[in-house]
């Protein structure tokens, strides 16, 4: 991808291809990708509209367009035309109209202001289609058309050149001393050999650093021979956000490559939650075997850590209420954790009415919140997760994931709302017992 080429207030795009080449190498990248599964999923919507009441974006517009299955549509023809058992008969009687170029700019809203991929449309389905996994793929041909919003393609181009969104790995050491130095803490970088490798968030090396510093403070209290690495240390997501898978394998393989590089058994996930999907779980497929090396998210690490009584914490006991990250618990399986931790530091826990595996997204997940031009939309999401949290009357909000709690921030900022997000990390770590 090269230079701007055309903004509008609907979509960007990047690059010098004609229109003709953006729908050929969009319709391209579908029919490339459309394995059994993706067949299955696209074949047996039975338009019960379930899917619609689960998603955030439809619930706080009322608008059909928001409707998760629609929100395929593109693709769905592109499956019908070129590789449905009908394609040939489909074509020849031009009973599916091809997607067009104004189709795909239009799309592009749709995909990536309107979806977070938080798969709470895919857990209420009866059929079991898996739309954020389809969103995903579908913007991977969007990707290749060079029709991704611009905020989310500079990112990209960043993290191509650089191995990261925001940080040149040359950098890292530097960065990392003065972190340490402003917290008082220790944290190795480069070490030739440790037994855990720690990824960071890119907000944990600008804005952020509590949580980095909170995290190097604990695994020293426990005497882990661990490091951060140049090598491989952004847990990033970019590539799922805009559908370049192949940067997204690349940036995955760096944290994995660089731990077996170094010894390390483990690379610890830090308290973001959007990593975890692509490195938990896409990983495997990438290796084509079992990883060489556990990955772990932050939460698990506190929960085992706390569990296995090599940390001791103190009882903070008011009452709390907690925001289930989309990527760690509904997609991540890491429900059960969050909460043996909140126990361990003492929360009288009063949940959400929607939480665990139904909870909502906090709306900017999936590169939403960094898609400046979705701002109005993830605004009205934001004020139903508000009213939840509001009911609860909870004395804290608590999250465990750092992206979550920026897009809290920044919705509460914007709606005025005094509530302050914190994190399960930071609160295990201002409360270590002796
Ligand atoms: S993945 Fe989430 S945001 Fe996307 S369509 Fe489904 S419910 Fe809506
Ligand atoms: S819930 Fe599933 S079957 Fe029902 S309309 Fe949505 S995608 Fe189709």
């Amino acid at each position: 991808m090269n230079t701007v080429a055309t903004r509008s207030p609907a979509f960007d795009q990047q690059g010098k291809l004609t229109d003709e080449q953006r729908v050929d190498a969009a319709v391209g990248s579908f029919v490339r990708e459309f394995g059994v599964t993706a067949a299955l999923h696209i074949e047996s919507c039975v338009h019960c509209g379930l899917c619609a009441e689960a998603c955030h974006f439809y619930r706080t517009t009322g608008d059909a367009k928001y409707t998760p299955i629609l929100k395929l549509d593109p693709l769905r023809r592109a499956y019908l035309r070129e590789a449905g058992p009908f394609a040939p008969v489909v074509r020849a009687l031009g009973l599916v109209k091809k997607p067009s170029i104004t189709d795909l700019q239009q799309w592009q809203e749709l995909l990536y202001d309107s979806c977070t991929m938080c798969g709470r449309c895919t857990l209420v389905c009866p059929m079991g289609i898996d739309i954020a996994e389809l969103v995903k793929e579908a913007r991977h041909g969007m990707y290749k058309a060079g029709l991704v919003p611009e905020r989310l393609a500079l990112m990209d181009r960043t993290a191509r050149q650089w191995g990261s969104t925001a940080t040149p790995g040359e950098d890292l050491a530097d960065i990392l001393a003065e972190v340490a130095q402003e917290h008082g803490v220790e944290i190795p970088c480069n070490l030739e050999q440790a037994d855990v490798l720690v990824t960071a968030a890119p907000a944990e090396l600008g804005e952020h650093t509590k949580a980095l510093a909170d995290a190097a403070r604990i695994l020293n209290r426990m005497g882990v021979k661990w490091t951060m690495h140049q090598e491989g240390f952004d847990a990033a997501n970019i590539g799922f956000n805009n559908g370049d898978l192949e940067l997204q394998e690349r940036l995955t393989r760096s944290l994995i490559d660089t731990a077996v590089k170094i010894g390390a058994k483990t690379v610890l996930l830090p308290e973001c939650g959007h990593a975890y999907g692509a490195a938990r779980w896409e990983a495997a497929k990438w290796y084509g075997q079992a990883l060489p090396v556990r990955i772990i998210h932050m939460t698990e690490f506190l929960d085992e850590s706390i569990t296995s009584g090599r940390i001791r914490v103190k009882k903070v006991g008011d009452t709390a209420t907690f925001h289930d990250p989309c990527q760690i618990v509904r997609r991540g399986g890491l429900e059960a954790a969050a909460r043996r931790v909140l126990a361990a530091l003492g929360f009288d826990l009063i949940e959400l009415q929607d939480h665990g595996v139904t909870g909502f997204c906090c709306g900017g997940g999936g590169g939403v919140v960094s898609n400046q031009r979705a701002t109005p939309l993830r605004q009205k999401v934001f004020a139903l997760k508000q009213q939840q949290i509001d009911a609860t009357g909870a004395e804290h909000f608590i999250t465990s994931c750092g992206q979550c709690r920026a897009t809290f921030e920044m919705g509460a900022k914007q709606a005025h709302w005094d509530k302050h997000t914190e994190s399960l990390l930071e609160l295990v770590a201002d409360n270590l017992d002796a």
